[in-house]
């Protein structure tokens, strides 16, 4: 077993290269969904100088999301594969997309975000942390 995992986009145009992940994020909001084009997006949070990722400058997009803060959000433009996150509020932090990823490379999740926008089908994780809204914005988590 090695401590450093490797992950890749559909065409291979990018791959990246992280520490074995601890902590796994599913994120419900609105932009995460429309980014995806899923019902969720899965976020290995990582410290962004550990990540080592091959290929070009990827394309990235750049959203306020729901507190004023800056998002961006990058993608390989050969296949469509959503890449990573990164709220430019938090230093050094850099949320990598876990299917990019083997799943017995991804930890179990740890934390789930705006609860308040899943589905009625949808059932929240047994062994994440839940908020309705963002992290600091949860006043009734
Ligand atoms: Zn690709
Ligand atoms: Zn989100």
């Amino acid at each position: 077993m090695s401590d450093i995992i490797t992950g890749r986009c559909n065409c291979g145009k990018y791959e990246l290269t992280i520490p074995k992940p601890d902590k796994l994020g599913i994120c419900h909001c609105i932009d995460c969904k429309r980014w995806s084009g899923s019902m969720h997006s899965s976020h290995l949070l990582m410290t962004a100088s550990s990540v080592k990722i091959t290929g070009p400058e990827p394309k990235t997009f750049q959203m306020k999301g729901d507190k004023g803060g800056t998002m961006t959000r990058a993608w390989c433009d050969g296949c469509g594969s959503g890449l990573w996150i990164r709220p430019e509020a938090i230093p050094n932090f850099l949320g990598v997309k876990a299917g990019l990823f083997d799943a017995f490379d991804i930890p179990n999740p740890t934390i789930e975000l705006y609860t308040r926008n899943m589905c009625p089908w949808e059932t929240t994780c047994a062994t994440a942390k839940q908020f309705e809204g963002g992290m600091q914005a949860a006043p009734s988590a």
